[in-house]
């Protein structure tokens, strides 16, 4: 059998990894060396030449888009389709276990998920309902609480209080909250999970159907599964499967979600004669962002230590730019990546990377000015806009009308005059009756519990679903979809709302219609597994929009500017990467420089952010920054000064830029000379009184300049209106 295309285009060390007999394997090995691209090799490998189905082996992945492209890259190896491999997320595949084995895990047929949105209302709820004190036992800490234990794969009844009154309050929430998921058939992303887990554990003929079918198991980014994942692969794993583990601990960067990075020394104790490869060259980076990256990574302690090199060039140095503040950064940002696409290159080759969600709308904003196509992986996700999650609430209540948290969501969306005290009614109803909202609603219709006028009103909300319910028989997603977006009236009513926004949120419902479309097309295409048959559409539908990871945005085809979070760009690769905001109290982020473990997770997060850019990495700072709607002045970010310094070089020397308040002399740009003003000077406010002259920027009639008021605090001002006098 003709296996080259396999095994050309890989080093040695590859190469052994991926002809390995049928044995377990480690690959541990730094950033870009190839660890992804030797696990898609072994899955061909493991098909072409053992004699092994497709559909035998699992491969978990951090992203959708990970397994997408995994697939793309099998197919491609071995021409042949690799739709319904299990290949996918961690919750993707637990998920797609559950679907079929729905009876056995003690699950209603349409059970749905709910993401954390759904689960914070939720929690709030059962919180106001008891007549718990929020201040003290608030809704989100509750969430934290609830879906730590089940990644630690504990349940409330596991749970212990020892006497403690907070921690019993937490617990007596997690057990009111399992109730109602329970009652309602509704999963959480941490439940999905647990609850594939107990499946097995439960029930030993599942398990073993699993075990003897899945004879590989491959994991790609292993540093940072968390307990009930690595206790989900042990199980699974058995005695007879083989294990390929890929991973890197210097890329582990999600300890505070409980990612148990020891998970790579757990592995090679538990798993007998593991081979232990390690890959050593780098074939992303140039030398010079290779050597400041492994520089970085050294700083931290108890690493189980690699060696990174590279055959290529040293190319140009790390670039760094200081900016007045965050404006400034944004601007020099666009203006470099207009340059580099002047040059010729593309703007999907550069990626933009921060530290924190919030940072993305200054560099939007200087993006939308150039007219630059961009697209953001990871924030505000297409199926989290409220107006496409109030669509698919209705569909979920047609899916399952247990679905309580889809009932809140549009039982009164849009206003149809059902009021809190109808609502809470209902809600009295049901927790007094153990049932769904839904039920309780018709119970106090049939009772005729509430005014003639609520009455009416809930029964036009009932009418609407039982007629969406009529048409979810045969009429195809895509129509009952339309039925949804006319008869709820979710289109009217956001029509009326005014402006940019409404108009953006219409657009946005008819772009739901043209997802459903797609996924109806995909779906025909992958030809999934026969024993997915049963499956209906609507709840497959629904699951994908849950689970879907944000990445999804970035795989329509446009060429655009990439924005994301270090976080989300593990694993990725592009040509020019930016890193904005290497501040102190940023990156390092504020609660992370007092604790040692913290700042050494930050570090990391770092060096995964540097190691994703192949020619250039351009690291910027501002002097002066307004974020979270708050003013810092901070220091540029110890890890920028943890650089060999040769390897960097700073774009705008410091010496222009020295912090203007210290300098307190006249500066030759003419900018506030009109004025009669420096900076650092005293000046009067009409209606904020006295306070020092700090910065400024823009020029001519646009001139804005701080003002720290001394009472006030510091402010934005157009100096041409401020009407400042010199005190
Ligand atoms: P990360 O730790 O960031 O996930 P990785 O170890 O998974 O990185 P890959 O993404 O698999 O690394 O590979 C990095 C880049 O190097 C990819 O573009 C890949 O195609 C390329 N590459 C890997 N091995 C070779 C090789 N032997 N020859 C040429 N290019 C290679
Ligand atoms: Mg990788």
């Amino acid at each position: 059998m003709d296996v080259t295309h396999i095994l050309e285009s890989l080093n040695d060390e590859q190469r052994e990894a991926v002809t390995l007999g049928d044995e377990h394997a480690l690959i541990l090995a730094g950033a870009g060396s190839g660890k992804t691209r030797v696990l898609v090799h072994r899955i061909a490998w493991i098909i072409q030449t053992m004699n092994i189905s497709p559909y035998s082996i699992l491969a978990v992945t951090f992203t959708n888009k990970a397994a997408a492209e995994m697939r793309g890259r099998i197919e491609n190896l071995l021409n042949v389709p690799a739709g319904g491999m299990w290949v996918g997320t961690f919750h993707g595949l637990a998920h797609r276990i559950l679907r079929t084995h729905y009876a056995e895990a003690g699950l209603p047929k349409a059970f749905q998920i709910i993401d954390s949105d759904d689960q914070l209302r939720l929690l709030k709820r059962i919180i106001r309902d008891a007549q718990i004190d929020e201040a003290k036992w608030p809704a989100k800490q509750a969430q934290w609480y609830i879906n730590n234990k089940k990644d630690e794969g504990l349940r409330a009844q596991n749970l212990d209080a020892q006497g403690d009154f907070m921690e019993q309050q937490w617990i007596d929430i997690y057990k009111s909250y399992q109730k109602i998921c329970d009652n309602s058939g509704l999963l959480d992303f941490a439940e999905i999970l647990l609850r594939a887990h107990e499946l097995w554990l439960k029930n030993p003929s599942v398990l073993a159907d699993f075990q003897r079918r899945f004879r590989h198991i491959l994991v790609d980014e292993f540093q940072d599964t968390n307990t009930i994942q690595y206790a989900w692969l042990r199980l699974l794993a058995g005695q007879t499967s083989k294990v390929f583990i890929v991973g890197d601990d210097d890329q582990s960067i999600y300890g505070w979600r409980g990612a148990k990075v020891e998970n790579i020394q757990r592995v090679q104790n538990e798993f007998e004669k593991m081979f232990l490869v390690r890959l050593e060259q780098n074939y992303r980076s140039t030398g010079n962002i290779l050597r400041a990256a492994n520089k970085l990574i050294e700083k931290n302690f108890g690493r189980l230590g690699k060696k990174l090199w590279t055959a290529g060039e040293d190319g140009e140095l790390v670039k760094l730019y200081t900016a007045y503040n965050e404006q400034d950064e944004a601007r020099f940002v666009v203006e470099t990546i207009k340059q580099w696409i002047e040059q010729g290159n593309d703007r999907k080759d550069c990626a933009v990377l921060y530290r924190s969600n919030a940072q993305s709308r200054v560099l939007e904003e200087a993006l939308l000015m150039e007219n630059m196509p961009y697209r953001i992986y990871g924030g505000m996700r297409f199926f989290d806009r409220a107006e496409i999650k109030d669509a698919l609430a209705y569909l979920r209540m047609v899916a399952s009308q247990l679905d309580d948290a889809a009932f809140e969501r549009v039982i009164n969306t849009p206003p149809r005059g059902i009021g809190e005290k109808t609502l809470q009614a209902i809600r009295a109803q049901a927790l007094k009756d153990g049932v769904s909202l839904w039920d309780a609603m018709a119970l106090i219709l049939e009772a005729q519990a509430v005014p003639a006028r609520a009455s009416k009103a809930l029964n036009g909300f009932l009418e609407i679903i039982n007629s969406l319910l009529e048409l979810s028989g045969g009429a195809g997603l895509e129509n009952l979809l339309l039925a949804v977006l006319e008869q709820s009236g979710l289109v009217e009513h956001y029509k009326k709302e005014k402006g940019e926004k409404g108009r953006a949120r219409v657009e946005n419902l008819q772009e739901l219609v043209s997802a459903v479309k797609q996924f109806e097309l995909d779906s025909l295409e992958a030809g999934v597994d026969e024993e997915f048959e049963e499956m209906d559409d609507l709840s497959v539908f629904l699951a994908y929009t849950a689970l879907e990871s944000s990445n999804g945005q970035a795989e329509i085809g446009d060429d655009c500017v990439q924005l994301m979070t270090l976080h989300s760009a593990k694993g990725l690769e592009f040509p020019m990467v930016f890193m904005v905001g290497m501040e102190e109290g940023l990156f390092p982020s504020e609660r992370s420089v007092e604790e040692v473990d913290r700042l050494a997770e930050e570090r990391r997060l770092c060096y995964v952010g540097m190691t994703r850019a192949e020619k250039q990495l351009v690291l910027t700072a501002a002097e002066h920054r307004r974020l979270y709607g708050r003013e810092f002045y901070p220091k540029v970010s110890r890890f920028v000064r943890e650089l060999p310094q040769d390897v960097i070089v700073d774009v705008r020397p410091r010496a222009q830029i020295s912090t203007p308040i210290s300098r307190n002399t006249f500066i030759d740009e003419d900018a506030l000379d009109d004025f009669q003003l420096c900076l650092g000077q005293i000046v009067r406010h009409m209606k904020f009184g006295d306070g020092v002259l700090l910065n400024f920027e823009g020029k001519g009639h646009h001139v804005r300049v701080q003002i720290n008021f001394y009472d006030a605090g510091p402010k934005w001002l157009v100096l041409a209106y401020a009407n400042l006098q010199p005190v």
